[in-house]
């Protein structure tokens, strides 16, 4: 576990988020929930608890290490910060979540803004849909997940 990221974001290297922080780097192309980490802790056979664990990544976000995402009004997952700006396809039918970073859409994210006189100071951009997995399980009849 790596205790310098957490001193050189200027929060303290406690046990949790450590451990925490650790679980996001072992699964770095991966976008987690509190749930997520938290059954992560449990298959480490550690004892951090549920509340621990959203209030350790709040911090974390908070500190610049860990970037949020809302993803719907029930899910909001977390990625290590260190990607710069990605937007993400959801796949409503395995919930795979891919990225994409094309310069274009954030050239015209900035261009609706001044056209509005809109000051902007991020955005994100979430595309809902199916990332062919139904397509590759021919056997699920229609509508079986829905
Ligand atoms: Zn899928
Ligand atoms: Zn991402």
């Amino acid at each position: 576990m790596d205790h310098t990221r957490l001193r050189d974001a200027g929060i303290k290297a406690t046990f949790p988020r450590l451990k925490i922080l650790d679980i996001f780097y072992r699964h770095a192309d991966q976008h987690m929930s509190a749930a997520d980490i938290y059954r992560n802790l449990i298959s480490d056979r550690s004892n951090i608890g549920l509340a621990t664990v959203y209030r350790v990544i709040t911090q974390l976000e908070h500190a610049g290490l860990l970037k949020r995402t809302q993803l719907d009004t029930h899910t909001t997952v977390f990625e290590l910060n260190d990607k710069g700006h990605h937007d993400h396809l959801v796949c409503t039918r395995c919930g795979q979540i891919r990225e994409s970073s094309d310069p274009a859409m954030a050239q015209l994210v900035r261009k609706i803004a001044r056209r509005s006189g809109f000051e902007l100071d991020s955005y994100s951009l979430v595309l809902y849909g199916s990332c062919g997995c139904a397509r590759e399980a021919p056997a699920a009849p229609h509508g079986e997940f829905e």
